[in-house]
């Protein structure tokens, strides 16, 4: 059966979205920030939700960092968000290993950047791998074997600026030969913005390519997966119908906030555009759009 949404509203009344959800959870990039250059009347709007009591989450996929040097980005820009508040797919990783109890004895290999290593560190998981893993090239003599790791019991595939075919063979030898082992993805983004100039593969690359070698299909840990929902209603004990999610983003923070119950608002201070949403071609309508997290700060006179 198909589920049909009512097309997105735009924001109109504000203060009514506001009071009727304890929770927003706010995507970061396209959001709250645009690279490094913070989006015009954050603070304030941080502030205004801030003294009305509600309660502030901040979900990232970029997994290359941990939760800790996101704090001193949100410090850098100003802005006044604790550690403890913020949710990385770098963190989701770690925080996924613990949930299921993964054995401390075994270990984790990660193809990604410093961010996962850093929270796995911390959730007191061993691991190998990571950026600088690989990097020559592979000479390919008869009879050459890779040699793995068999204690490794998790591959974490995350975006890797350093990405290379060692990496892609170790990760799959571990996979495909050691019982059990789990394959785990921090976020699945086809594209990032990482420069203004175009469009740059996204983690969905790195982890497309553990796909098609070992034709398995991973456990995502970021959105639009359930998981992080799941975890921070559960941590913060709130209902997810108060909440509300707010992402530029369809496939990701819209979906992810859907599957999880919540009320959802699109921004257009991202890589969303109004017609973009309003295409034929897209099936993924949240509840609400506005230009910026700031409209909130100029509610429309009635
Ligand atoms: N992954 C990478 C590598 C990124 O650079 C970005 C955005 O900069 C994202 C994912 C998406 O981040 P967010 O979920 O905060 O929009
Ligand atoms: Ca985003």
């Amino acid at each position: 059966t198909t589920r049909t949404r009512a097309s997105a509203q735009p924001l109109e009344n504000t203060d009514e979205l506001i009071s009727s959800v304890e929770t927003f959870i706010f995507d970061c990039d396209g959001v709250i920030w645009k690279g490094d250059k913070l989006i015009d009347g954050v603070p304030e709007t941080l502030d205004m939700l801030r003294s009305k009591g509600k309660r502030l989450v901040f979900v990232t996929n970029n997994s290359t960092k941990s939760r800790k040097q996101y704090g001193k980005k949100f410090e850098t820009l100003g802005l006044n968000v604790g550690e403890e508040e913020i949710f990385a797919s770098s963190f989701a990783a770690a925080a996924y290993l613990k949930s299921i109890d993964f054995p401390k004895d075994k270990k984790v290999y990660v193809i990604g950047e410093d961010g996962i290593l850093k929270e796995l560190e911390l959730a007191g998981f061993q691991y190998l791998g990571g950026p600088e893993d690989g990097g020559k090239k592979i000479e390919l003599k008869p009879g050459f074997l890779m040699e793995h790791d068999e204690e490794v019991g998790a591959v974490v595939v995350g975006f890797d600026r350093y990405f290379n075919y060692y990496k892609v063979q170790y990760g799959t030898l571990c996979i495909r030969e050691n019982p059990g082992c789990l394959f785990i993805a921090t976020n699945r983004d086809a594209v990032t913005h990482l420069t203004d100039a175009q469009e740059w593969a996204g983690g969905g690359s790195m982890v497309g390519a553990i796909c098609g070698s070992t034709q398995r299909e991973p456990l995502v840990v970021g959105k639009p997966s359930t998981f992080m929902m799941d975890y921070l209603a559960d941590k913060f004990g709130i209902l997810k119908s108060q909440i509300c999610m707010v992402g530029d983003r369809l496939d990701t923070d819209i979906l992810f906030g859907q599957n999880g119950g919540c009320k959802t608002l699109l921004v257009l201070s991202g890589v969303t555009t109004l017609s973009m949403l309003q295409s034929p071609s897209n099936s993924i309508q949240p509840d609400f759009y506005t230009n910026k997290i700031s409209d909130f700060l100029a509610p429309k006179a009635a």
